[in-house]
């Protein structure tokens, strides 16, 4: 699996040596843009977007012309996360509309966004909160005449929250069985390592909530009282997640690529 470390700051693109996941809200205000010195990701912020406005405040034709310039300025940019309608609690209690609402909503944006923007890296992304919401999603790609087998990765939205839920595993499961690549937007440490086998690549920032309840590392003191948005801190998580990653003794004795839970 490939991992996005999730970056608070832009400047992390020019200074820290590894992957990064980072939000369209930190870039799109940025005059200048830093160059990137390892491949990239880019979330387009959907999550906060709903939460806030309920709705996109950020057009179409705005957000194609904030990733051509990530893609020409930055450079490296793997894929950008097609603008999505999140399902978490939150978002539909802003956007007062339902479930099966944010799926086709979520399909009907990432259309439009191809049909301006063939020459980008937009990938589509999956929504729901029970099995059959994201397995309608994947047949109203298939109706607009997107084969999502076909897409460099899939992106599975709205499990972040939901951890060790057997529910995400299984779902997880049958999206795979479908020959879809997937990535999983912002799952936790432990999670990660279980579904390790059924995906692509992932991404987390959990590093920095982890960081909240801590002092901060040997060294940072003078620096700040947590280590929210260290890539000290960041780089030692990820490193932790890594290793725990490669132990293939944790994955699948029943084939399914779900692993029992790690000790
Ligand atoms: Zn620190």
């Amino acid at each position: 699996v490939k991992f996005y470390l999730g970056a608070p700051h832009a400047h992390w693109l020019a200074s820290v040596n590894v992957p990064l996941f980072i939000s369209n809200r930190t870039l799109i205000p940025r005059r200048k843009l830093p160059r990137a010195i390892a491949p990239w990701a880019l979330d387009s912020g959907g999550y906060t977007e709903l939460s806030l406005y309920g709705e996109w405040t950020i057009s179409i034709n705005q957000y194609v012309a904030a990733l051509r310039r990530y893609r020409d300025d930055i450079g490296q940019l793997q894929f950008a996360a097609a603008q999505d309608y999140v399902c978490t609690p939150r978002a539909l209690k802003r956007s007062g509309r339902t479930v099966a609402d944010h799926v086709r909503l979520t399909v009907d944006r990432y259309i439009r966004l191809r049909e301006v923007a063939q020459d980008l890296p937009i990938a589509p992304v999956l929504q729901g909160v029970t099995a059959d919401d994201f397995l309608r999603g994947v047949d109203g790609y298939t109706a607009a005449g997107v084969d999502l087998r076909l897409e460099p990765i899939v992106l599975v939205g709205s499990i972040a929250a939901r951890g060790d839920d057997p529910q995400v595993a299984r779902l997880l499961v049958r999206l795979r069985g479908l020959g879809l690549r997937l990535h999983t937007l912002g799952v936790k440490h432990e999670p990660l390592a279980r579904f390790e086998r059924l995906l692509e690549s992932s991404d987390s920032m959990a590093w920095s909530r982890e960081a909240r309840g801590r002092p901060p590392l040997p060294g940072c003191e003078s620096a700040h009282v947590h280590c929210t948005t260290c890539p000290r801190y960041a780089l030692l998580w990820r490193a932790r997640l890594l290793d725990r990653l490669a132990w293939p003794s944790l994955f699948g004795a029943d084939g399914s690529g779900v692993a029992t839970r790690p000790r």
